[in-house]
């Protein structure tokens, strides 16, 4: 790309964060709520823009474009994987230093293969989430909220190299975000539901809202946004085969 091309292209990622940031600042809730920027197939040049804005938590989907990203760019990053993690990437991922979590555990057979996985390629225990599907859509990936409990449970129990800290989801796309929605409340229930179940644990994190219903997710509670076109603009409709 031409200089000047890149000079304003770095100015407009600049510009959305600030926007981002402030509409978080002034969404009113008392919670902290970390700001995750999305970055599934931007160049790795777009993620230093908003690194070099302060932006430290970024998320990415597919195991070979975070694997080279995370190679190239700084190693004060923190990652968040928020893809489909099939068995056979596990190591790919986990063996990224500043990989921060997995958000995507979404069955107790992953579970179990990402905490296999972990076994001498990580000091501390991983960071999980656990996806569920609350708007129970046969394509979305993720638990039943009635299961969340189990597969937490067995997460704390049988997988050492795990530390289940938080819960995550999509949501149903196309929802009104002026309007109470019931992903969200769905998976505040099943927060609760596992505080009640498993005491004496540190709070869970909610992972939830992205660039249409960031602040209404905060509003419901999330403490972990996923904010991708909104920062980095419009993506390439088909992803890498992955
Ligand atoms: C792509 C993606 C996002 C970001 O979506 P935007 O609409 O671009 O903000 C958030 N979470 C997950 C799991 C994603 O795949």
């Amino acid at each position: 790309m031409a200089e000047q091309q890149q000079q304003q292209r770095r100015a407009d990622i600049i510009d959305n964060l600030k926007n981002v940031r402030t509409a978080m600042e002034n969404a009113g809730t008392s919670q902290k709520t970390r700001l995750v920027a999305v970055s599934k197939y931007k160049p790795a040049q777009d993620l230093l823009y908003a690194y070099e804005d302060g932006q430290r938590h970024f998320g990415e989907n597919y195991v070979q474009e975070l694997v080279e990203k995370s190679a190239e760019l700084p190693k004060d990053i923190q990652w968040h994987f928020i893809g489909h993690l099939q068995s056979n990437k596990a190591k790919a991922v986990i063996g990224i230093p500043n990989l921060y979590v997995v958000e995507t555990v979404d069955s107790i057979k992953k579970a179990n293969t990402i905490n296999k996985a972990c076994d001498g390629l990580r000091s501390d225990p991983l960071r999980v989430y656990v996806q569920v599907n609350t708007s129970n859509e046969e394509v979305k990936s993720g638990v039943a909220p009635a299961d969340v409990v189990n597969v937490c449970k067995h997460i704390i129990e049988s997988c050492p190299r795990l530390n289940l800290s938080g819960l995550m989801t999509i949501g149903m796309f196309g929802r009104d975000p002026n309007e109470e929605n019931p992903d969200f409340k769905c998976l505040a229930a099943c927060k609760k539901q596992v505080e009640e179940a498993l005491p004496g644990r540190e709070e869970l994190e909610l992972s939830m809202g992205m660039s249409e219903d960031y602040v209404n997710a905060m509003r419901a509670g999330s403490t972990n946004v996923r904010v991708g076109r909104t920062i980095f603009g419009e993506r390439p409709k088909k992803p890498t085969k992955d």
